[in-house]
């Protein structure tokens, strides 16, 4: 896969064009090695949709998981509060650091690429699939969460469907 299309702000300089020069994966997902061409300050950046996705799934699973521990128990006492307090904790240091590193590394814009600079080529088709991986770079952190929680509701519209059908058409 190509390094991410984005160009970000150095912390360390202040030099605004920090590119991506590799994309690894790291077991969970993909992350970007940005390096500083003014100070070569190098660092390590997950990829915003990914890290998006963590949050949602740490409050969903958090909200979730506090519902059935603590909200629906009456019987929950100080301890089971505290257990509840831990898991949000830890859902918290597991993906917020990785959102804060994004977010203090902040995009700037784009590298320029061959194919923008060339006008003749301005209707061809992989301009509309590079144009949506720019969209993806640069919004992903909002996008991925939207789209994630859009298909799962689709997916109960298609299950409580298809349970219609079966009980009332059929
Ligand atoms: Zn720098």
């Amino acid at each position: 896969m190509k390094p991410s299309p984005l160009t970000r702000r150095c912390t360390s300089c202040g030099d605004e064009h920090m590119v991506a020069v590799k994309r690894r994966w790291t077991g969970f997902g993909y992350e970007d090695d940005y390096e500083c061409p003014s100070c070569h300050y190098k660092v390590a950046l997950s990829q915003p949709g990914l890290v998006g996705l963590q949050i949602l799934v740490w409050i969903l699973g958090s909200s979730i998981f506090s519902w059935f521990w603590v909200i629906g128990n009456r019987f929950a006492d100080f301890f089971d509060y505290g257990f509840v307090v831990f898991i949000w904790l830890i859902g918290a240091f597991s993906c917020l650091p990785e959102a804060w590193q994004l977010r203090s590394h902040r995009a700037t814009g784009f590298i320029p690429t061959a194919t923008s600079l060339d006008e003749t080529d301005t209707t061809n088709p992989s301009d509309i699939s590079q144009a949506t991986s720019r969209v993806f770079s640069r919004f992903g952190a909002l996008l991925m969460p939207v789209i994630a929680i859009l298909a799962i509701i689709g997916i109960l519209a298609i299950a409580a469907l298809i349970g219609y059908v079966k009980d009332y058409v059929l």
